[in-house]
C-alpha cells in the first residue's frame, strides 16, 4: 500500500509524499477520534487520578504523584503518554488540566481525615500551555481556598519546556503560586534543554532524577554519572533530588549510596486508586518497604 501511494504521490507531480503516506493518515485518524473522545470522557466525567507513592530513605511516604488515567468504551485503556501530547496540541489540555486540579485538590482535602496521609504532599503534572493560559493561576489559588488546603501540601510537577521562552514572565507566575505556598518540582530532569545557568534561577525546591537514567543505573556508567551529578548538583543549590523509576532494591540502595535521599517507583507501588491506598496503609504508621505493595 505504501508503494502504491508514492507511485500516486510521484504521479501527481508534487513533493508531498508524505500526504499520501497511509501510515501518517492513520495517526491523523487516531488522533482526531482520541481528540474526538476525550473532550466526551470530560464532560462525561470518566477521568480519573491514580497516585504513586513518594518515599524517603526510611520508606516513610512523603507525597504522592497524581497521574491521570483513562477507559474508553471503544478505544479501551489509553495512557497519558498519548493522550497528553494530544490534548496539548488540542488546547483540550486546558479544561483536561484544570480539572487535575480541582480533583486533586478534593482528594487532598478528603485525606485530612486519615492521619497516614493527612501531611503528606501531593505532586500534580502541568503542562506548558495549562501554564500559560491566563486563567491558571486564579484557578489553583481558588481551588486551595475553595477546599481549604494548606498550599505546602500542593507541588506542581513542571518540565524544562515550560523555560524554553518568556522565562522571566514564567518565574513571575511561579512566584505568585510560591507566595501561596505551593511548591514546584522540575520533572524529567537531564532529558530537556536545562542550562545551568538558568536552574540557579528557577524558584523550584525539587529536582525529579527522569527515569531513563535510573533503568540502566546498575550496567551503564554513562547514566550512574549523570545520576552522581544531579545529585550533587541537586545538594549544591539545597534542592530535594527525588530518582523516578525506581524498580529494584539493588537500585535503590545504588541511590542510597550515591546520596540520593528520596525515591518513586515500582519498588515501593505502582499508581493506584486513592482508594486502595487507604485500606493498604490504613494500619502501618505510612511505612512502606520496598516491593511490599508491588
Ligand atoms: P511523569 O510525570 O514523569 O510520571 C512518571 C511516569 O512514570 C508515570 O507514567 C508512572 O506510572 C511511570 N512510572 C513510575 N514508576 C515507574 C517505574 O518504576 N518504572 C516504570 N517503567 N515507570 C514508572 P504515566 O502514568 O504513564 O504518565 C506518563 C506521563 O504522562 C507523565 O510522566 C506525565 O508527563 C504525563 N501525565 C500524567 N498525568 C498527567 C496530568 O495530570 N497532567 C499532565 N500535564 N501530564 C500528565
Ligand atoms: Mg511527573
Ligand atoms: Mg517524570
Ligand atoms: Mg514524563
Amino acid at each position: 500500500a505504501a508503494d502504491l501511494a508514492l507511485a500516486a504521490a510521484k504521479e501527481s507531480g508534487r513533493n508531498s509524499v508524505s500526504f499520501f503516506d497511509p501510515q501518517m493518515q492513520l495517526q491523523v485518524s487516531r488522533r482526531s477520534a482520541l481528540e474526538t473522545a476525550m473532550r466526551r470522557a470530560l464532560q462525561d466525567g470518566l477521568f480519573t487520578l491514580h497516585f504513586q507513592p513518594q518515599v524517603d530513605s526510611q520508606g516513610c511516604l512523603i507525597g504522592m504523584e497524581a497521574l491521570l488515567r483513562w477507559h474508553d468504551e471503544q478505544l479501551g485503556t489509553v495512557g497519558p503518554d498519548e493522550f497528553i501530547p494530544v490534548a496539548e496540541s488540542s488546547a483540550l489540555i486546558v479544561p483536561l488540566g484544570a480539572w487535575v486540579i480541582t480533583e486533586a485538590c478534593r482528594i487532598l482535602s478528603s485525606w485530612r481525615d486519615h492521619p497516614q496521609l493527612a501531611q503528606i504532599s501531593l505532586s500534580v503534572n502541568i503542562s506548558p500551555r495549562q501554564f500559560h493560559h491566563p486563567d491558571f493561576v486564579p484557578h489553583v489559588t481558588h481551588q486551595l481556598k475553595a477546599f481549604a488546603i494548606n498550599a505546602h501540601q500542593l507541588e506542581l510537577e513542571v518540565t524544562e519546556s515550560l523555560f524554553i521562552d518568556d522565562i522571566d514572565n514564567t518565574i513571575s507566575l511561579m512566584n505568585e503560586l510560591i507566595n501561596s505556598g505551593v511548591m514546584f518540582a522540575l520533572d524529567d530532569f537531564g532529558t530537556g534543554y536545562a542550562s545551568l545557568s538558568y536552574l540557579k534561577k528557577l524558584p523550584i525546591s525539587r529536582l525529579k532524577i527522569d527515569q531513563s537514567f535510573v533503568r540502566d543505573l546498575l550496567d551503564d556508567p554513562n547514566d550512574e554519572a549523570i545520576v552522581r551529578t544531579i545529585i550533587a548538583l541537586g545538594n549544591s543549590l539545597e534542592l530535594q533530588v527525588i530518582a523516578e523509576g525506581v524498580e529494584t532494591p539493588a537500585q535503590l540502595s545504588r541511590l542510597q549510596e550515591m546520596g540520593c535521599r528520596f525515591y518513586q517507583g515500582y519498588c515501593f507501588g505502582k499508581p493506584m486508586p486513592d482508594s486502595h491506598w487507604l485500606l493498604m496503609l490504613r494500619d502501618s504508621q505510612t511505612v512502606l518497604s520496598p516491593m511490599s505493595t508491588v
